[in-house]
């Protein structure tokens, strides 16, 4: 996996003050995408172990309320496996801090067994968030006013509260 960015006070991805790691390669093309030069899968550096260590490290002061995810997509099948490891690592150190996810795919279509972008490592990465932004950028759906996100038909999941409802519940935020 190549990632663009590691930010290490993020204030516009997720609440609170967060680490945010932008992921590289991302086949959605949506039109008046922020970013587009992020939807190589080459762009940036190489995601290594040390990079891992660096986004656990800069997790630890007690300010930083989490983690977030985004690109590019995280949910390609080609970054799956890295985000996946990622994710349960910071679970497994960070109990008390959250992550957040930006996908451009449909969590009960894409990301649900038989969906384009259901694989190996899905149910682990879904499995560690706390909140998932989910849906394309559709352009004729912006609004600026929007808490973390671009569009209005993008959802801002919680995913807990979903896992224990047993359907999708989204934040009101
Ligand atoms: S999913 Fe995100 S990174 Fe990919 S094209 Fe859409 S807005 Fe851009």
């Amino acid at each position: 996996m190549y990632y663009g960015a590691v930010k290490t006070c993020d204030v516009a991805n997720g609440t609170g003050v967060r680490v945010s790691l932008f992921v590289s390669g991302c086949t959605n093309h949506c039109e008046g995408c922020f970013q587009p030069e992020t939807w190589s899968f080459t762009y940036g550096r190489k995601y290594t172990q040390e990079t891992k260590e660096e986004i656990l490290r800069a997790l630890e002061p007690d300010y930083i309320q989490g983690l977030t995810v985004l690109g590019g997509e995280p949910f390609e099948l080609e970054n799956q496996p890295e985000v996946a490891d990622l994710v349960t690592a910071v679970r497994e150190r960070f109990p008390g801090k959250d992550i957040w996810c930006y996908t451009g795919f449909v969590l009960e279509e894409d990301l649900a067994p038989g969906g384009r972008r259901f694989g190996e490592y899905t149910e682990q990465l879904l499995a560690g968030l706390t909140v998932l932004v989910d849906g394309r950028f559709e352009q004729d759906k912006k609004n600026l006013g929007l808490a973390f996100r671009g569009s209005s038909n993008q959802r801002l999941i919680d995913m807990e509260a979903s896992r224990r409802a047993g359907r999708v519940v989204c934040l009101e935020l």
